[in-house]
């Protein structure tokens, strides 16, 4: 009852992630619709019912624009897990300031980049100039698209990719 399950806007935006069991509750107090099941069934003493992969809520929800927050894992994430110095791909990741922050550097979305701990040890509390080192690209927020949200649930739900492409 934990699965999770995609929840859609009115307008068939993907807003959230929920339980199946909550997802259940909002289909069956008429809040939300089922859009897709395909996941078996769920049998009740007196009742069965499809299981849901993703329901639409049936009354429009406003929010602000979402944003990614800002935190290790997120730069990490968006840095695909690599060394923004010297290219390695590992899981094993620091965070660096490229401008260090005793030299007023901030801890923004531009500022912070992944850097393996061989790097960061190298560039130390030097700006790039300072250490004669080159980003591999340079780095800014990361689009709050859909599929950047729910990234890590597509790999276990596949045929949630056609609802979150495309916003
Ligand atoms: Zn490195």
């Amino acid at each position: 009852m934990r699965v999770p399950v995609l929840v859609l806007n009115a307008n068939f935006e993907p807003i959230n992630v929920c339980s199946t069991r909550r997802a259940i509750g909002l289909v069956l107090s008429g809040k939300a619709n089922l859009v897709l099941n395909g996941r078996g069934e769920i049998k009740t003493v007196s009742r069965t019912y499809p299981r849901p992969s993703i329901i639409r809520l049936e009354n429009m929800i406003r929010r602000p624009r979402p944003r990614i927050r800002l935190t290790k894992r997120e730069v990490l994430r968006r840095d695909d897990y690599t060394c923004q110095y010297c290219g390695q791909h590992t899981s094993y990741l620091t965070i660096d300031h490229i401008v260090p922050r005793r030299l007023g550097g901030r801890h923004t979305w531009d500022n912070l980049v992944a850097a393996c701990p061989a790097c960061n040890h190298r560039k130390g509390g030097r700006t790039l100039e300072q250490a004669s080192m080159r980003l591999l690209r340079l780095p800014s927020e990361p689009p709050a698209s859909a599929q950047y949200l729910f990234a890590r649930h597509l790999h276990d739900n596949v045929e949630w990719l056609p609802f979150v492409q495309d916003w």
